[in-house]
């Protein structure tokens, strides 16, 4: 058992505050739905605390070497890891994922994130350009304040991976955490600190929307990343327009799966359970449109099905269970009214549908087969652990077929013909593509959406382009030559 209930809700230049002025947010543990902790939103005084202490530290942090600020990442990376099991019992009570998952992907990737932008941090270099006599150059700078919005499928990861780059570039952090899961990035601030991370540079602040666009539009912001839906992203990344603030809006999908028939099915279907079901299908990238061609169609179906059946759905603290509940009360019915959609429209349920008799949010694996293009679960996001399997003739059309979506976050095709999937993948819109996986995510590989799923990207190199800019410096070596 960890301490659920953190000394205070905020962490504000370098220690934890509170305002109980600020509206109550329960923290409800998606297992039970019982009562864990409670946080209050940021009241106007807090948010101004987070944000004066992040605008004066900045300054100094961006006057160290990378190489300096990178240590302190790379340490808050080895404390992480230290900490794991605590912090991935903690991620498991915040979001209701098993366990099982949370060992190794939530908080290990937050760790990843800071140590991958550690080592990055020293390298940070602009370009000298010769002009004849004269000549410039470049130097990569800080933006200043960046805020962060998370939300609440990975909130360990979601504020590492904003707040790794922004600390390696030289920037502060604001970040301002789900409702539904106020607690992981807590923990994040507070290793931060102890890793030597001088105070005010990581500030996390709780509240609901409204703390979020405050923070947006605060003039002595710079910039804003976003993870959340798309809807959302339509309104911060015009609140930051605005302003002309830089922006980062990692958003939601409807990702198509493509499975031809000569792939191997048992990997294919190992892969659509990875991109349906895992984190109980609470994943932006989540392939939820699974195309599959006729002749692999029964035998696809047959072997999910088999599989399905052997999920452990339960206690996600006990570490044999594969899925834990749905992450709230809301999610889950928003997820058994797609499903209730799914078979009003007249798709073929093939396994789950229902809620589980039991307590907490619990939804089952859930597979529609014979699902065509205009269904509602064909078109809508669910975020839940629902599959809907499209039936294809042939590459051409199936290709048309998966980019008839306005998202395009991921995509993913299983053949074993090598050709034949780069061919399909160079025609996929998508931000990322996988040939015979799925939802693999590595600190250094760029993520991010085309369409509507977002602008800009999370990870890799490509990260420090959207936490700094170019500042061009041009040198004369001679006189000015001027005619006048
Ligand atoms: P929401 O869009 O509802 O919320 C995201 C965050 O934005 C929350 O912290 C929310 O606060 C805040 N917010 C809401 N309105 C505003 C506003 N006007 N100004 C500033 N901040 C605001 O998304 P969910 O939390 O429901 O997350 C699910 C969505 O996130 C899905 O669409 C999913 O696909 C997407 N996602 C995308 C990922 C990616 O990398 N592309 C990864 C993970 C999820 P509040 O606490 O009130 O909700």
């Amino acid at each position: 058992m960890v301490e659920t209930q953190p000394t205070a809700g905020h962490f504000i230049n370098g220690r934890y505050v509170e305002d109980t002025a600020g509206e109550v947010i329960d923290v409800i543990y998606p297992a039970t739905g019982e009562k864990i902790a409670q946080v209050h939103a940021a009241t106007p005084a807090i948010v101004e605390q987070a944000l004066a202490s992040a605008a004066a530290a900045q300054k100094e942090w961006a006057a160290r070497s990378g190489t300096e600020r990178g240590r302190v990442l790379r340490r808050a990376a080895d404390i992480i890891r230290e900490r794991n099991r605590e912090l991935s019992i903690l991620e498991t009570y915040d979001t209701g994922k098993a366990l099982q998952e949370t060992l190794y992907v939530d908080a290990t990737s937050g760790a990843d994130a800071l140590e991958y932008f550690g080592g990055l941090a020293g390298s940070l270099t602009g370009e000298h350009i010769q002009l004849g006599a004269d000549f410039a150059y470049t130097k990569r700078v800080p933006l200043g304040v960046c805020v962060g919005i998370g939300a609440w499928n990975y909130p360990t990861q979601i504020a590492c991976w904003k707040g790794a780059p922004a600390l390696a570039c030289g920037n502060a952090m604001i970040f301002k955490p789900s409702e539904m899961t106020p607690l992981c990035a807590l923990k994040v601030a507070e290793i931060l600190v102890e890793a030597g991370l001088p105070a005010g540079l990581y500030n996390v602040v709780q509240g609901m929307g409204a703390v979020g666009a405050t923070l947006v539009e605060d003039p002595r912001v710079a910039k804003v990343s976003l993870t959340g839906s798309v809807p959302t992203g339509k309104k911060v990344y015009a609140a930051a327009a605005a302003q002309m603030k830089h922006a980062t809006m990692e958003l939601g999908g409807k990702s198509p799966l493509i499975i031809f028939d000569d792939a191997d099915v048992e990997n294919a279907v190992s892969g659509a359970m990875l991109a349906n079901m895992y984190s109980t299908g609470q994943v932006c990238s989540n392939g939820t449109r699974v195309f599959v061609q006729k002749g692999v169609k029964d035998a696809f179906l047959t072997r999910f099905a088999e599989r399905c059946a052997a999920i452990k759905l339960g206690d996600p603290l006990d570490e044999e269970t594969h899925l834990g509940p749905m992450v709230s009360e809301a999610q889950m019915n928003i997820v058994l009214d797609y499903i209730a959609k799914g078979k009003a429209e007249g798709a073929t349920l093939v396994c789950g549908g229902d809620r589980l008799e039991r307590d907490g949010f619990y939804v089952a694996p859930t597979v529609f087969a014979d699902v065509t293009d205009g269904m509602t679960i064909a078109r809508e996001e669910i975020f839940g652990p629902v599959m809907a399997v499209l039936d294809f003739e042939d590459e051409v059309e199936v290709i048309a077929r998966a980019n008839d979506t306005p998202y395009g976050l991921s995509a993913g095709v299983f053949t074993n013909d090598i050709t034949r999937a780069h061919r399909v993948v160079d025609q996929l819109e998508a931000g990322t593509c996988w040939i015979n996986t799925y939802n693999l995510a590595p600190v250094e590989v760029p993520f991010g959406g085309v369409k509507a799923s977002g602008v800009g990207r999370e990870n890799a190199k490509a990260a420090i382009e959207h936490y700094s800019e170019i500042k061009s410096v041009y040198v004369g070596m001679t006189p000015v030559d001027l005619a006048y």
